[in-house]
């Protein structure tokens, strides 16, 4: 808590004048609200919801106290209404969000905004029907197949694996269309409908740690009674999930709840049932393909304390847990646990805060650790643990460099490639080609002129999707046909360059003609319960070949893949980012874990055109500590965090001048600012402005300007002047602009 409160409130808390109750109303400006209390003031108790009367209209807020304004009893206008006798929010979490909103320097209505679930948010009661759950019947509980119905098969075998009612949520997790599945199943008498959702039923499989898992479990055993964080460093199938469980078990046998957090994509259904299994007890999930009634119950059973183990996305962190005993953050490197827009949190970062406010433990695990958190530990505020070894007996796979340039390349994969794909396939075993790309060419050129079809709102090339027959700008989702001509000098000489996914299916399909390539990437699983269909059929071997996108980097398992090709690797390595290559050698270990991770080894080739680069040879031969040391020495000597804390302010117009103009502005008044507070002088500096590294998106140009320091405070003591200033510029109403503490991307 570096940052103080003062911006927040409207006015001092003077005994004398009138009552008033103080709220965090959800707009868009950091101060707090007074109304008038409606009858006596103690009902309005920290965590209610009011609704309230604000401009034209009226808003939901969040009453945050209560306190006495000298303003004329005419300037103060009445709460209208009281939405809650008991607070939403407990006060453990009021407090969090609190905290969060002066750390990240958002307005505090905004940021409780987030933390609800939509229902509540819109001042709805929030009262929900218990839901039902589904049970399979003895006969559907020894059943192995439904002849001739591989869904209703599927998801029986989906039930089988899952201890206890399963959700409705949950089934939809698993396949979109499981609910008229599901009737033919109750039709057929193999599964029952049951009013109460979580029944204990039996521990299938317990798996004996081995003695690295053993040791990663016994320590945390040791510090299950206050405050603690762990750093799971540990290779991709060493078992960290099997560390967490067992910590977790612990955790609920003495009546405690247990959260666990992970980006978007590493919620699969398959973990949520390993954790059933594990631990048979009541597991809630909270993501975003539930609906809001599904939210609101999940959300409900975290905070009645009826769960004993929420698996969340990023926004879980706010979920209210009044016996929570245990954080867990997986994957806790990856990007998706910050909040890119609105109020812009790093989940992570926020879980450890509330584990440390509630005494208890915190696991972070990752197979390639942030630099962030292999900084905390340097320091020695987070200890770790390393599972080096690949747990089910399997061996990590050997990783090769190929140089890409020259000749020996067809269609952008090598032929050595080429050749290893042929082995593998014929050996019966799969492949796996990754390319961070989708669409069928990234650029559409004509031979004639050299002309390249641009998108017209962003500086950014067209990229050619062949199946739609479309040309789409991946950043602000423009498209159009394909066009016949050039469009510049009309002639029809018009050539796709580079590659995609489709294209590497299109070849791949036709050069390995006896075997089937699946494609995974946002296009081909857009509808919803394509990605399970996709990667169940990646699973079983139906499909030899994969080729995908980052879609295809995480969490999955395939046993039969053998053969892992990543054709695009090196493009991180000239990212405009200070994060472009940890991304790349993250991604890159990721991708490279997929392969061999049954009995069978595996091998991982990494195409690149820059083979010779010290980092790239760093990562594939010496591993990804010692690659995360070397990044770590870099960024201290260039002055990137976690060296340095910043802040970026960003500004974009229609305007091309405007928004880097404003900033230049800005600027000026914060170096002012700086030379006129002691505290802060030669401790933070402002660079820039500069424009975006992609200057137009979507019709918009964008500027930057960063604010950094070495310390956090005086930083944040210049935010916390910035924040209202800016709110209350003349100038930023005709901009847009944002402010993003320890940002993620600086584009
Ligand atoms: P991670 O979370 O580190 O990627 P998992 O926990 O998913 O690893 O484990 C990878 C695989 O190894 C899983 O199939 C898991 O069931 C298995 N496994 C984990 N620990 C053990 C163990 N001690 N003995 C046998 N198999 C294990
Ligand atoms: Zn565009």
């Amino acid at each position: 808590m570096q940052v103080s409160f003062d911006s927040f409130s409207s006015d001092s808390s003077d005994c004398v004048g009138h009552k008033i109750v103080r709220v965090a109303v959800a707009a868009p400006l950091s101060r707090l609200f007074d109304y008038l209390p409606d009858g006596e003031l103690d009902r309005y108790q920290p965590g209610c919801r009011v609704r309230v009367p604000f401009g034209r209209s009226s808003r939901i807020g969040v009453v945050t106290g209560t306190g006495f304004s000298t303003l004329e009893l005419s300037k103060l206008k009445a709460v209208g209404e009281l939405l809650d006798e008991e607070p939403v929010l407990p006060k453990e979490i009021v407090a969090l969000v609190t905290w969060a909103a002066s750390y990240y320097h958002h307005p505090l209505g905004e940021a409780f905004a987030t933390a609800l679930p939509l229902q509540l948010r819109k001042g709805s009661s929030g009262d929900i029907e218990r839901p039902s759950g589904y049970v399979l019947t003895e006969s559907g509980k020894t059943l192995h197949a439904v002849n001739r119905a591989p869904a209703q098969t599927a998801l029986l075998q989906f039930l089988q694996l899952s201890v206890g009612a399963v959700s409705a949520a949950e089934c939809r997790l698993f396949d979109s269309r499981w609910s008229a599945t599901m009737k033919s199943l109750i039709k057929k008498e193999l599964v029952k409908k049951v009013q109460t959702k979580f029944q204990p039923g039996r521990i299938t499989s317990s798996i004996r740690l081995n003695e690295e898992q053993q040791h990663a479990s016994d320590r945390i055993h040791t510090m299950l009674q206050g405050y603690y964080c762990a750093l799971i460093d540990g290779i991709t199938g060493s078992g960290k999930t099997e560390v967490y469980l067992d910590v977790a078990r612990t955790v609920i046998k003495s009546d405690k709840q247990v959260m666990v957090l992970l980006p978007e994509i590493g919620l699969t259904p398959q973990l949520v049932a390993r954790f059933r299994n594990a631990l048979d007890c009541q597991v809630e999930v909270l993501h975003s393909g539930l609906n809001d009634t599904e939210r609101m119950l999940a959300w409900h059973a975290a905070a009645d304390g009826s769960a004993h183990v929420l698996i969340g996305t990023r926004s879980s962190v706010f979920a209210p847990m009044p016996r929570l005993g245990l954080i867990v953050v997986d994957e806790e490197h990856d990007g998706s646990l910050k909040q890119q827009d609105g109020f812009r949190y790093q989940a992570r970062d926020l879980a450890m805060m509330r584990a440390r406010k509630a005494e208890i433990p915190v696991i972070l695990g990752s197979a390639t650790p942030s630099l962030e958190s292999l900084q905390n530990a340097s320091r020695g505020l987070i200890e770790t643990l390393y599972l080096r070894k690949r747990a089910a007996g399997a061996k990590l796979p050997r990783m090769m460099l190929i140089d890409s340039r020259g000749g020996a390349v067809e269609n952008g994969i090598s032929n050595r490639l080429l050749q290893q794909m042929k082995q593998v396939l014929e050996r019966g075993e799969q492949v796996m080609i990754f390319i961070n790309r989708r669409g069928y060419a990234p650029v559409l050129m004509c031979e004639t002129c050299t002309s390249i079809e641009d998108c017209d709102h962003c500086d950014a090339h067209m990229t050619v999707h062949a199946n739609s027959g479309r040309l789409r700008c991946h950043h602000c989702g423009a498209e159009r046909a394909v066009p016949l001509k050039c469009g510049a000098c009309e002639a029809t000489t018009l050539i796709n360059v580079g590659m995609g996914t489709e294209r590497i299916d299109e070849f791949l399909s036709d050069r390995f003609p006896d075997y089937k390539v699946l494609r995974i990437d946002r296009d081909s699983t857009r509808r919803k319960g394509e990605l399970q269909k996709h990667l169940a059929m990646a699973a079983s071997g139906e499909a030899q070949i994969l080729v995908g996108t980052q879609m295809l980097a995480k969490g999955h398992n395939f046993p039969l893949v053998t053969l892992v090709g990543i054709l695009d690797a090196d493009r991180g390595l000239f990212g405009a980012d200070f994060r472009s290559v940890e991304q790349m050698g993250q991604l890159i270990l990721q991708v490279a874990g997929r392969a061999g991770r049954a009995e069978k080894p595996g091998t991982v080739l990494v195409q690149s055109r820059n083979p010779d680069h010290p980092l790239l040879q760093v990562l594939l031969a010496e591993g990804y500590s010692e690659f995360a040391a070397r990044l770590l020495t870099e960024r201290d000597l260039t002055s990137w965090p976690p060296f340095v804390n910043i802040a970026l302010l960003r500004a974009e117009s229609v305007n091309r001048a405007e928004a880097g103009q404003f900033l230049a502005d800005i600027k000026k008044l914060i170096k002012a600012q700086i030379i006129a507070d002691a505290e802060i002088q030669l401790t933070v500096s402002a660079l820039g402005p500069a424009h975006a590294p992609m200057e137009r998106l979507g019709g918009r140009y964008r500027s930057q300007l960063l604010v950094l320091s070495k310390q956090r405070k005086p930083l944040h003591r210049v935010l916390a002047w910035l924040r209202p200033m800016l709110e209350s510029h003349p100038d930023a109403r005709r901009l847009r602009w944002s402010l993003d503490v320890d940002p993620y991307d600086m584009l």
